[in-house]
């Protein structure tokens, strides 16, 4: 028990035989560690429909003035971060260019188009999965009553953990606002991005109008995003916030989170990056499938690809895997550290080399 009588549990929740889980499906699983907690148990709250919760003005003024811009909105998912903005830019019969892997156009339920009337232009993304500056000018359509009229560019960094180099995104952007549209950039991951760029937040914040950055994945807050831009674009977006249902009361305790993650949690991305790839060494030296590794993400393609019994053999020892075929996705993050590691490095060596009961078919050839 802590000094307010609430519980702090450690971080992590626990396997069998009380090891900890090894949980790699995704940085969103992350808890919130005791010092967090306590920050959250600690929080100045008021209303913050009312403009009066300090802890969410303080985190608010804290990211806006980290990224260099004028304001910021505190939200409750990045999925609604993004669509506020996007309606924030765009009326009905606008288009959004966005590129054609992107999370506002795969996996957000076109809430654009639904909710806003706005068209989804998908372009195809390169090997690295940026946009060229040609690839937005030619989807930028004429003013032209047969067109929708392009209105924003959405551009997202970093993609499937893949950082894209800041010349890249300006040339893509710079081709946006030569044509009189405004960006959009979802930083589900921007801090993962900077950390891997080594470059300061508001140079990535400086190619866009708008950017939406996640608090509850790398950066292990349990809720939260934060949307930063000019003031007459999130005035909008507030407005937007409100009519989504996404306007909280005393929604500070929430933000004390996301301020504790902003102050102690960035360093740690670097370690997670570094795990990444001593996790992609281990797999490559086992020679049983392609393994690529971007940020803290390890992309492993075992060669043979029975995944539902490599999910379960490993789900056996403590650690749980995606199952997205062909390819498995294995996200670091602050809740697997070197004991983490060490320990899952060695589960993928049993499963796959120390012939472990009944994944002969798992065997390298
Ligand atoms: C996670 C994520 C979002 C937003 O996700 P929520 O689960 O709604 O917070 C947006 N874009 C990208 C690229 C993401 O990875």
């Amino acid at each position: 028990m802590s000094t307010y009588g609430i519980m702090t549990p450690s971080a992590r929740p626990n396997g069998s035989g009380g090891r900890p889980l090894c949980d790699l499906r995704s940085d969103t699983v992350t808890q919130p560690d005791a010092a967090m907690r306590r920050a959250m148990a600690e929080a100045e709250v008021g209303d913050d429909v009312y403009g009066d919760d300090p802890s969410v003005n303080r985190l608010e003024a804290e990211m806006a003035a980290r990224l260099g811009k004028a304001a910021a909105i505190f939200f409750p998912t990045g999925t609604q971060s993004n669509l506020a903005a996007v309606l924030a830019h765009c009326g009905r019969g606008d288009e959004i260019i966005v590129g054609d892997r992107y999370h506002i156009y795969c996996n957000e339920g076109s809430g654009a188009s639904v909710l806003g009337g706005v068209s989804l232009f998908s372009v195809p993304t390169d090997a690295e999965h940026a946009l060229s500056a040609d690839a937005v000018r030619g989807a930028v359509k004429a003013d032209d009553p047969h067109y929708a009229r392009s209105r924003l560019l959405c551009v997202e960094n970093t993609v499937g953990g893949r950082t894209i180099p800041l010349d890249s995104m300006r040339a893509a952007t710079g081709a946006a606002r030569d044509s009189g549209l405004a960006v959009h950039l979802d930083g589900a991951r921007f801090f993962n991005a900077t950390t891997a760029l080594n470059c300061a937040p508001d140079d990535l914040a400086g190619v866009a109008d708008t950017i939406s950055v996640c608090l509850s994945k790398g950066l292990g807050a349990p809720v939260g995003s934060v949307l930063v831009g000019d003031q007459d674009t999130l005035a909008g977006a507030r407005r937007n916030r409100k009519l989504l249902g996404g306007s909280m009361r005393q929604s500070g305790m929430l933000a004390a989170a996301g301020l504790h993650a902003l102050e102690h949690n960035i360093d740690g991305l670097a370690q997670d990056h570094a795990r990444a790839v001593a996790l992609s060494d281990a797999l490559s030296a086992l020679h049983v499938g392609e393994v690529t590794c971007h940020t803290n993400m390890v992309f492993f393609k075992p060669e043979q690809t029975d995944l539902a019994a490599l999910r379960a053999e490993m789900a056996a020892r403590d650690v749980l895997i995606g199952g997205q075929s062909p390819t498995i996705r294995l996200v670091l993050h602050r809740d697997i550290d070197d004991t983490g590691l060490t320990h899952v490095i060695t589960a993928f060596t049993e499963v796959f080399e120390a012939g472990a009961s009944g994944v002969g078919r798992l065997q390298r050839a």
